[in-house]
């Protein structure tokens, strides 16, 4: 059985306070013994104050470095995440693809380095809508899969998170219906167990993103192949949180 799990992603939002303040207010909305794990993807000036105040959320960062140390002006190594406390990273994120040249080749890079210091890759890939309109996005989902965990052992691939989201549902309201994304979601699966087997296949966590809402949640949960959300938006505000909580708990 796969334990759900929810992210949201705060992206370049929230000050140190507000960050204190939401993870006061949903932690105490939380005992620990929801059916699905609740999570914040959040912005490195704050992922200190988010660890510093969780209990039953797991705290994300928005990105890393695959190198640890050197000239790489404003980047922040995997060392550095660890000694934050950090238990995941998202990588691969459209926004970095897409405004600061983020590749299959780094996600790789990036999603190595994480595994070797044990924190969790949350790992997006998804078609822009000119590839989803040209009938491309089995072919974007397959090729993204095969450079994103190239080297990775079954085991971690079982261990970590790949979060599908189509570049046209984010931000933009217009989310996937669910069948669209339960149809890739099992795509994602299925390429897991092709690369690596049926074990790691079944282990492996596969978000849908893109505009999830309270109001619209359920029915990606109810799909056999989506084990969670990643959320933009809607994860901003405790209330819209909270309610995604009730829906999913
Ligand atoms: P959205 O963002 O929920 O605001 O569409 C999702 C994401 O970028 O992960």
């Amino acid at each position: 059985m796969r334990k759900p799990i929810i992210v949201g992603n705060w992206k370049m939002n929230k000050l140190n306070s507000e960050a204190k303040a939401f993870f006061e207010a949903v932690e105490s909305y939380l005992d620990g013994n929801e059916a699905a794990t609740y999570g914040i993807g959040a912005p490195f000036t704050c992922v200190g104050t988010c660890v510093a105040n969780k209990k039953h959320m797991v705290v994300a960062a928005e990105n890393c470095h695959f190198k640890d140390n050197g000239a790489y002006t404003g980047e922040v190594s995997v060392p550095m995440l660890v000694e934050l406390g950090v238990d995941a990273c998202i990588i691969g994120h459209s926004e970095r693809r897409q405004m600061f040249a983020e590749t299959d080749e780094t996600v790789n890079l990036k999603a190595k380095r994480l595994f070797e210091a044990g924190i969790m890759p949350i790992m997006c890939i998804g078609e822009t809508e000119a590839q989803f309109d040209a009938g491309e996005t089995m072919t974007v989902i397959h090729d993204q899969l095969h450079g994103g965990l190239d080297g990775l052992t079954a085991q971690q691939v079982g261990s970590m998170v790949i979060a599908y989201e189509p570049i046209w549902a984010i931000g933009t309201g217009k989310s996937a219906n669910k069948e669209i994304a339960e149809n890739c979601c099992k795509a994602v699966r299925d390429v897991v167990r092709e690369m690596f087997g049926d074990d790691a296949a079944e282990k492996v966590r596969v978000q849908y993103g893109g505009s999830v809402k309270p109001e619209n949640i359920k029915d990606y949960m109810a799909q056999p192949d989506i084990d969670g959300a990643l959320i933009g938006g809607a994860s901003l505000k405790e209330d819209s949180f909270k309610a995604i909580i009730d829906a999913t708990k």
